[in-house]
């Protein structure tokens, strides 16, 4: 356990490989979905159009070159020497096998590779994607998966397209393969107060026992420009958080994970440009002061 009282994922990744390994975002230009029409257009309402993704593939950048543009600079200025790949846009196993398995191949031989986080729906994995992770030879290998709430009416209120169920069997078949699972997990959704976050979190506590899940990411959700979300805010029918709420909130959660449970991301960081509130999310140092201050605060001695 860190000096921070919860097992960060740095922390964990420098226990496994006894120095810090740094994160390397990757756009491999996947869609979603949830997104091309596979289930919706809509995608889920508080979702940047954008999905996340840096666009660095639509500017021309392969992944080997997006790779070494992320690495040089981490090896100048933090002398930094193994990395970890992350697929972070949209849907990374949304479509063919035999895509996942091309990106797969590229991403093999980057150098300095530590390991593989690939972010995803529970909807976009069967048994033939999941060998094909489960083959990747890698020390690390996270699947980010997203739930957001345990709670269905709220999935269907966001347009999510999946199930709770759909993520436990997701999540479970992931770990049966040898997959580390990391939960992602919203506070603030609409129609959510705190005990509804506490269930969901509750509800994956108790896959983190069962060993269906290793990890949580926790995402304050904040309202981006040119989404459904920012359409229900102006109209004033979604009002975001209370930084201190959301403090109070994860570390409430924290306590009810599994102390080994390895905690990605305490907090979400807007994109340039997308968010319109609340403005305590663009402050990153001082969210990031707010939580920690209050995980301290809860764990007394
Ligand atoms: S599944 Fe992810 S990328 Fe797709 S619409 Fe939802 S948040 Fe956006």
């Amino acid at each position: 356990m860190s000096p921070l009282r919860y097992r960060s994922l740095a922390a964990h990744l420098q226990d496994v490989f006894g120095e810090k390994v740094w994160k390397i975002p990757l756009d491999a230009g996947f869609t979603c979905p949830n997104r091309d029409g596979t289930l919706s257009r809509q995608g889920c309402s508080f979702c940047n159009p954008r999905g996340s993704g840096s666009g660095l593939l639509a500017q021309g950048l392969d992944l080997a070159s997006q790779w070494e543009r992320f690495k040089h600079s981490l090896e100048r200025g933090r002398k930094a020497r193994l990395f970890l790949a992350y697929l972070q846009s949209y849907s990374n196993t949304h479509g063919p096998a035999e895509r996942l398995a091309r990106v797969l191949e590229e991403i093999r031989p980057l150098p300095g590779l530590a390991g593989l986080c690939v972010g995803t729906r529970p909807d976009c994995l069967d048994a033939e994607k999941l060998g094909l992770l489960a083959a990747f030879s890698a020390t690390e290998k996270w699947l980010d998966l997203g739930l957001q709430s345990s709670n269905d009416a709220t999935l269907v209120r966001i347009n999510r397209g999946h199930t709770a169920r759909d993520f436990a069997r997701a999540a479970t078949a992931a770990a049966t393969c040898g997959l580390q699972v990391c939960a992602h997990l919203m506070a603030g959704l609409p129609g959510e107060g705190q005990e509804e976050f506490l269930a969901s979190v509750r509800f994956v506590a108790d896959l983190a026992v069962e060993g269906a899940v290793a990890g949580v990411k926790f995402h304050n959700l904040y309202v981006c420009r040119d989404t459904p979300l920012a359409e229900q805010w102006s109209r004033g029918e979604y009002a975001p958080l209370a930084l201190a709420d959301y403090a109070d909130w994860v570390a409430e959660a924290l306590a009810l994970l599994p102390p080994n449970t390895v905690i990605h991301r305490l907090h979400a960081d807007p994109a340039p440009g997308e968010l319109l509130a609340p403005d305590w999310a663009g402050d990153k140092a001082g969210l990031r002061r707010a939580v920690l201050g209050r995980i301290e605060a809860g764990f007394p001695g």
